[in-house]
């Protein structure tokens, strides 16, 4: 289809915030996928930081990392799960970001002259967010970030109602999320908070084409009718949404409860290729029928907040889909690890040792100790990222005998193998950190070219010699301090094209123990399941096994 024909689908929600907007929108681009169309998924962020690269985990979850380097919301990461395609730079934008931008141009004179106000620029520079970069996409199907009603949001509700004049009704369509209680001292489901969120959008100007209803049961139809009557819209747009065991579900689910039929009636489309869902069929069959077990004990920092480990838990499941085994995870708060004669306590029960991604020295030193317990007790371990960082600092302290092995992130050592690298090869040459540069956006971040080592195990689970992976990381192993490493069994059997950056390290007296400086976990989708996590995940078993 030309740029002409693209279709824009705007979800908003309302009533309360975490319904699943994020899995709702990814959900619907793979029912349209699944049809032969082309779609992107873009998400606006009303908050005010120019990225969430900046914000706590505690606060907003992960931070999910596109191919191109940006730091976005973790919704992009069940955007790329649910459809296989790989988001970009362009597809997150926040307040800050289009303030910014906004600003510097008012900077340099771009407005000559004229009063800068949040309507026409602000909405302006929201409304070539959207509609930018588009070439041969069907959908574009644009997420706009927390509740209807929120001051933060304004500009962007408005920038969508200002597209739909200029679009028309067949170029664009609004979908809102809401939410419909059960009340369990009535027995009764209430509709009422969906018609306030109704309201509160046409009170702004926009009429929602389609409502989608989470509730925690399925609603029966007097119930979606009368929602239909209060909110000005077919009964056939009340698309119910009840919850589900699982994520995967959720495209099928929808699909029996015809939202693709009912996006493709709103265009007008007809003659549509019928949705083959085999790819969901056979997940949730492979989810249904997983008949092993593991036991994977990560150790962290932010284990009270999941959504701080969000790609991470579903690539460990996808490991098990790979696997046909229902993947447990054992949370671990790493300062419960500080002395070391906790680990045997604690890893009684587990099959695997992860130490995921982290930033700062709180928990490093159990997170160390866990390490160590999994390399003396053949463990399988996986270390990602600060996982990694924490492997060398380990493997320099207790076998190599360094005692002041450490990472500069955490303060001043007289021996930094963990420390601050200033420049690294990108595609384009050399690309130099500046030290004094602010903190936001100055990470090695995206993906970046790594080299296996022949005859290594990376190279048998990768199965090909030059992978890519993503990065997001300041400080890097300093390998001029890693003398006798090799000899003493540990290997860095995948490096950066110039050979200056260990990137992959393993150890060879032992079962599984890997440990990479990027972010796999990033790169998993429940049909095409990351190698890494498979075998991971296979090396548990075997050692579920032998338990
Ligand atoms: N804190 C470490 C660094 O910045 C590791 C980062 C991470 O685990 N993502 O290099």
């Amino acid at each position: 289809m030309s740029e002409t024909s693209v279709k824009y689908v705007f979800i908003t929600g309302g009533v309360v915030s975490s319904l699943g907007k994020g899995l709702a929108s990814a959900s619907l681009a793979s029912l349209l996928i699944s049809r032969g169309f082309k779609v992107r998924l873009r998400k606006l962020d009303p908050y005010l930081n120019v990225d969430p690269g900046t914000m706590s985990p505690f606060q907003h979850g992960e931070c999910f990392v596109t191919d191109d380097g940006a730091e976005t919301d973790l919704d992009l990461g069940h955007y790329e799960r649910f459809t296989g395609v790989a988001a970009k730079k362009t597809d997150n934008v926040t307040t800050g970001k289009i303030y910014s931008e906004v600003l510097e141009k008012e900077r340099k004179g771009d407005y000559l002259g004229a009063t800068i106000q949040v309507i026409p620029h602000v909405t302006d520079a929201i409304k070539s967010f959207i509609t930018s970069e588009i070439k041969d996409e069907d959908f574009v199907l644009c997420e706009i970030g927390g509740t209807v009603g929120d001051i933060e949001s304004l500009p962007f509700i408005e920038a969508i109602r200002q597209l739909r004049n200029e679009l028309g009704a067949f170029k664009s369509c609004f979908l809102h999320v809401t939410l419909v209680p059960f009340i369990n001292a009535a027995q009764e489901l209430k509709t009422k908070p969906t018609q306030h969120s109704v309201k509160e959008l046409q009170g702004m100007g926009i009429q929602p084409d389609i409502l989608l209803c989470r509730s925690e049961v399925p609603i029966p139809t007097d119930q979606k009718n009368k929602i239909a009557l209060f909110c000005n819209l077919d009964k056939s747009s009340v698309i119910e949404a009840p919850d589900v065991k699982s994520i995967y579900e959720v495209p099928i689910k929808y699909h029996e409860s015809r939202l693709d039929l009912q996006i493709l009636k709103h265009f007008n489309l007809k003659n549509i290729k019928k949705a083959n869902l085999k790819v969901w069929k056979n997940i949730i069959k492979t989810q249904r029928e997983s008949e092993g077990f593991v036991n994977i004990g990560v150790v962290g920092k932010y284990t009270s907040i999941i959504d701080s480990y969000k790609s991470l838990i579903e690539a460990l499941t996808h490991g098990g889909f790979f696997n046909k085994t229902k993947v447990d995870i054992k949370w671990i708060d790493a300062e419960q690890l500080e002395k070391s004669s906790s680990c045997e306590n604690i890893f009684r029960d587990v099959h695997g040792i992860l130490v995921p991604g982290g930033f700062g020295e709180r928990g490093a030193l159990g997170k160390i100790n866990a390490i160590q317990y999994a390399r003396l007790n053949k463990i399988p371990f996986f270390g990602i990222c600060l996982g990694m960082q924490l492997a060398v600092i380990e493997f320099a302290k207790n076998v190599i005998k360094v005692k002041n092995a450490y990472s500069t992130e955490f303060g001043k050592t007289s021996f930094p193998i963990i420390s601050l690298l200033t420049e690294w090869m990108t595609k384009d040459g050399i690309e130099i950190r500046d030290l004094k540069s602010q903190y936001g956006g100055t990470m090695r971040l995206g993906s970046y070219e790594c080299h296996l080592k022949e005859n290594s195990k990376i190279i048998k689970i990768y199965n090909k010699n030059v992978i890519h992976e993503r990065h997001r990381h300041r400080y890097e192993v300093n390998m001029s301090l890693c003398n006798g490493f090799e000899e003493n069994g540990l290997i860095f059997s995948g490096l950066s094209p110039n050979k200056e950056l260990p990137e992959i390290l393993e150890l060879r007296d032992h079962p599984w123990y890997i440990g990479v400086q990027f972010h796999p976990e990033l790169k998993s989708k429940p049909f095409d399941p990351h190698p890494l996590f498979s075998s991971f995940i296979k090396a548990s078993l075997d050692k579920s096994r032998l338990l």
